[in-house]
């Protein structure tokens, strides 16, 4: 390994004291925005018998290096996360928590046991054999993003049925093995429980009702007075809004960047969208944008202007561009993968170039991944149950 990565091995060793009585650490095998995490042999796993359930952990201590027999051959690695002493307590309980809900979830990477050393706190997870999405995604065949989604949302669904909302799917935050076809999901770092932190939002109201407070608004009031609104307000009086959009960017939901007030866990569903566009595609990051105007906007080139006035209108937000490249309907799914697959043209026989019929099959499942609307957006479940997944098990 790298020297700098053995420096830093070392200082983690020294300043973290008692961690290398129980693990062996061996490289470090991820470096995020709020974490480290290294690769490490469990050097008393065979003497507990350790099972993947903290209970067993928790109250236990560190054996000293006496104690230290090694009953069996094969070694056991884990992943250890550090998480940086920059992050809250409360942020730091709040992963753990979760992930302490989460243990018996199909997919989900369990956590063994957490340590905290004066303000450095740990988290010990299973290590898990996987590649790098970049090494994979060009080549995946549609039979392998069958299998790769069927893992994602069998996933998905045990953490939506507990109510909690990832935040951040991407996929670094799932880590794939494309030989077993099974995946476990990473990373509760943004997770939250539905309904922290909920305000009523339009999008929860009944149609007729969301219609007449838009009829009611100010906004509505002075395009029916004449006034032409051109540009941003100099003396803006709406008070400001305020909502959650931790996350990837990129991978945003439409009502993330709306500042939906109400997100439920169908937001990592248009992420899981936007993975499957990724590799539909075979652009990677898809998305590149640098804001959440941008996002917005990147979002608006392929849907158009009129589905995101009327996304924007279902949270109570009023969208416009004077931007003139925007069409007002946007453009197919089907268009966008043959634009960037180079098949946008004709063949050899002068007829246009249509997708693949699986291609064609996983477009269609795309789009319910990729609906504006959140309350119309396939669930988990029911994604499981589509014969886009279906297909995977035959
Ligand atoms: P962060 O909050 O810093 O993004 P993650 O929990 O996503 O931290 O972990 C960062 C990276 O570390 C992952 O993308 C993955 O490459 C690696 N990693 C995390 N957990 C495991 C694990 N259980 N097994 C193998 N690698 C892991
Ligand atoms: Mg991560």
């Amino acid at each position: 390994i790298e020297e700098s990565v053995a420096e830093d091995i070392a200082r983690f060793e020294e300043s973290f004291s008692g961690i290398n009585k129980r693990y062996r650490l061996i490289n470090r095998i991820g470096e995020g925005t709020f974490s480290t995490v290294y690769k490490a042999e469990d050097l008393e796993y065979n003497n507990f018998n350790n099972s993947w359930d903290i209970d067993e952990h928790s109250n236990r201590k560190w054996a000293s290096p006496g104690q230290r027999r090694r009953t069996s051959k094969r070694p056991h690695y884990v992943a250890i996360k550090k998480i940086y002493v920059t992050s809250s307590p409360g942020r730091i309980l709040n992963e753990l928590d979760l992930l302490h809900d989460l243990k018996n979830s199909e997919e989900v990477c369990p956590l063994i046991t957490a340590f905290r050393h004066m303000d450095q706190v740990v988290a010990v997870l299973p290590y898990f054999q996987h590649r790098d999405f970049r090494e994979y995604y060009r080549d995946m065949r549609i039979s392998d993003m069958r299998l790769y989604f069927k893992s994602l949302f069998i996933a998905l669904k045990s953490v939506h049925a507990k109510h909690i909302l990832h935040r951040d799917i991407k996929p670094t935050n799932f880590l794939y093995n494309p030989e077993q076809a099974r995946g476990v999901l990473v990373d509760f770092g943004l997770a939250e429980r539905e309904g922290t932190d909920w305000h009523q939002c339009d999008c929860t109201l009944p149609s007729e009702e969301r219609r007449s407070r838009i009829a009611h608004s100010h906004y509505a009031q002075t395009q029916q007075a004449g006034h032409q609104v051109s540009a941003y307000p100099k003396n803006d009086v709406r008070s400001s809004r305020r909502a959650n959009r931790a996350g990837t960017r990129g991978f945003r939901a439409p009502e993330v960047l709306l500042k939906c007030t109400q997100q439920n866990t169908s937001i990592d569903m248009w992420s899981a969208g936007v993975i499957l566009l990724t590799l539909l595609s075979r652009r990677f990051p898809f998305f590149h944008s640098a804001d959440d105007i941008d996002a917005l906007l990147e979002i608006t080139t392929i849907f158009g202007r009129k589905k995101m006035k009327e996304t924007s209108l279902l949270h109570g937000q009023i969208f416009e561009t004077n931007i003139p490249s925007y069409s007002e309907n946007g453009h197919s799914l089907e268009k966008i993968i043959l634009w960037c697959t180079s098949r946008s043209g004709k063949d050899s026989t002068g007829a246009k170039i249509e997708l693949e019929d699986d291609e064609k099959e996983a477009v269609e499942f795309l789009y319910r991944l990729l609906e504006c609307d959140p309350t119309k957006r396939i669930t988990a479940e029911e994604a499981l149950r589509h014969p886009f997944i279906t297909k995977a098990f035959e």
